[in-house]
């Protein structure tokens, strides 16, 4: 199988109209998109994508961020791909993203933080699994 990632461009990058700008970053990064939609997740989709999060003080805050919007969630592919897409995303909050970085170019606070990315191949297959059927996978 493929190096492949799961990203989500968040609620607040769409909502500011950068979408198009971040699919041409991710391009000319050389992924490969193999799939890709637009969706809003409700409340219970957000909280089940963001389990291992539940506990920590900013659950309930992520999980009505991520619901509040559409959101593009995506299967990528590159050698890699897991490390490639956090570096192209830069570090968590955006003021400590490094210049070049999504997160430092369209983020605008460490809740806000523009995309999503997988942390590990494992991670990676599931979140894949949240959102796409193999059928999708082009
Ligand atoms: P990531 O892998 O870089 O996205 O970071 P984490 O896995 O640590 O956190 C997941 C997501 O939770 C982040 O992308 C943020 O959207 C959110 N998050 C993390 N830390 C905080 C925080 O201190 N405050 C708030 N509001 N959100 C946070």
């Amino acid at each position: 199988m493929n190096d492949l990632t799961f990203g989500i461009i968040k609620p607040d990058a769409v909502r500011a109209g950068h979408t198009g700008k971040i699919i041409d970053r991710i391009i000319a990064d050389g992924f490969r998109i193999r799939a890709m939609k637009l969706i809003h997740m409700t409340l219970e989709e957000a909280e089940g994508f963001y389990a291992v999060h539940r506990g920590r003080p900013f659950f309930t805050e992520l999980t009505r961020f991520m619901s509040s919007a559409p959101c593009v969630v995506m299967a990528l592919e590159k050698e890699g791909a897991v490390k490639a897409w956090r570096d192209l995303m830069g570090a968590t909050d955006p003021a400590k993203a490094d210049e070049g970085t999504l997160r430092k170019e369209f983020a605008n606070s460490i809740g806000e933080n523009a995309v999503h990315g997988s942390d590990s191949e494992e991670n990676a297959q599931i979140e894949i699994a949240y959102f796409f059927s193999q059928i999708e996978l082009v």
